[in-house]
């Protein structure tokens, strides 16, 4: 009998070597990578014209191409939501809330498991790696909460850990598991190359936007400002992009970094009220917030063209910009740097 098993694949090193470590020995495995919309990859890095050399992957496609399985793409991001808004067990040192998602994601892959009629679990964590979700005390949270249990089995750090059923019944072969704990990366590594892996990402703070503290403290700037926590997939994108600006409660400035943010924001400009330097190149700015009134137009043009090629000139011609298309040409003084507070500067 051929066992299958199910592995979570982010597309970084751990996970691909926890499915590889199985499938070694005849398990059937497939891949689950679940969506939630905080993935770096394949956001900002492809949006960013100054990232155009580099090379942009699916770095779970990527795993399962490597591993040669079936990979299940599983969006989940209106579930989620629910796990980054209320996290049971609170979140890490930004707004990650590490150990709720953890025990969402292999919750998820337990239905799967049951509805696919597959055998049991496969995840990359490794032991003392991370500081909310991959330490000894929050291992057995994970399998207990999520309803996993014993089927839940972690190839790379399994010698830990008490035995699970695939062990405990044979299906796989316990002393091919590993022991490796703590931070250092080597022993992956190592493993990667007995196994001849190359040009795998290893991905700081998991690749999740919601392990960088600039973009928390942007996310946690928008709950405040909306007077309750919520968010839609847009508001998510934006977070990604441009530098962000709260001159006022009323209203938030997104400033486009550069050309290749620009051409995105574009896309938003019959949604938002937009700035748009004309005398000079760059940037395009999106107003999130209130209807600014003509005082408030005057002060985001200035900080807009305080970012603009002009920002040294006597005065900046902008286009001023409704979601209806309507516009008007306003005239400003770009901002000097000693009139802006640094409160204002969000990220
Ligand atoms: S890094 Fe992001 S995706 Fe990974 S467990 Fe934490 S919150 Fe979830």
């Amino acid at each position: 009998m051929t066992y299958k098993a199910v592995a979570l694949i982010s597309g970084g090193l751990d996970s691909l070597l926890a499915a590889k470590l199985i499938q070694e020995q005849g398990i059937h495995v497939e891949g689950i990578n679940f969506f939630t919309g905080f993935c770096v990859e394949g956001h900002s890095h492809a949006i960013r014209k100054k990232d155009n050399e580099e090379v942009k992957r699916n770095n779970a496609l990527w795993v399962a191409e490597q591993l040669g399985i079936k990979l299940h793409i599983v969006d989940v991001v209106e579930e989620h939501k629910d796990v980054v808004i209320n996290p049971k067990h609170g979140y890490g040192a930004n707004l990650n809330p590490c150990l709720d998602c953890k025990i969402f994601m292999v919750q998820k892959a337990h239905e799967w498991i049951e509805d696919n009629d597959f055998d049991f679990i496969i995840t990359g964590e490794v032991m003392g790696q991370r500081p909310m979700s991959q330490r000894k005390s929050t291992m057995p949270v994970i399998s207990d909460e999520s309803g996993a249990k014993d089927l839940l089995l972690r190839p790379l750090c399994a010698h830990n850990l008490p035995e699970t059923k695939p062990e405990l019944q044979g299906w796989v072969d316990r002393e091919k598991l590993h022991g490796i704990t703590g931070r250092s990366r080597k022993p992956q590594m190592a493993l990667a190359d007995q196994f001849g892996f190359e040009d795998y990402t290893q991905p700081a703070g998991g690749g999740c936007f919601l392990t960088d503290p600039n973009y928390s403290v942007k996310f946690q700037d928008l709950w405040n400002n909306r007077g309750d926590k919520r968010y839609e997939p847009d508001d998510n994108m934006l977070l990604k992009v441009g530098r962000h600006i709260r001159p006022d409660n009323s209203f938030k400035l997104i400033i486009a970094n550069e050309e290749g943010e620009n051409h995105f924001m574009s896309g938003y400009k019959k949604q938002f009220q937009t700035i748009q330097t004309v005398s000079h190149s760059d940037p395009l700015t999106i107003i999130d917030g209130a209807k600014l009134n003509q005082q408030q137009i005057e002060l985001a043009c200035a900080i807009n063209a305080r970012y603009s090629k002009g920002r040294d000139e006597a005065s900046v011609e902008l286009v001023f910009s409704n979601p209806d298309q309507t516009f008007h040409s306003v005239h400003v003084k770009p901002m000097s740097v000693e009139d802006m507070p640094a409160k204002w500067q969000l990220a």
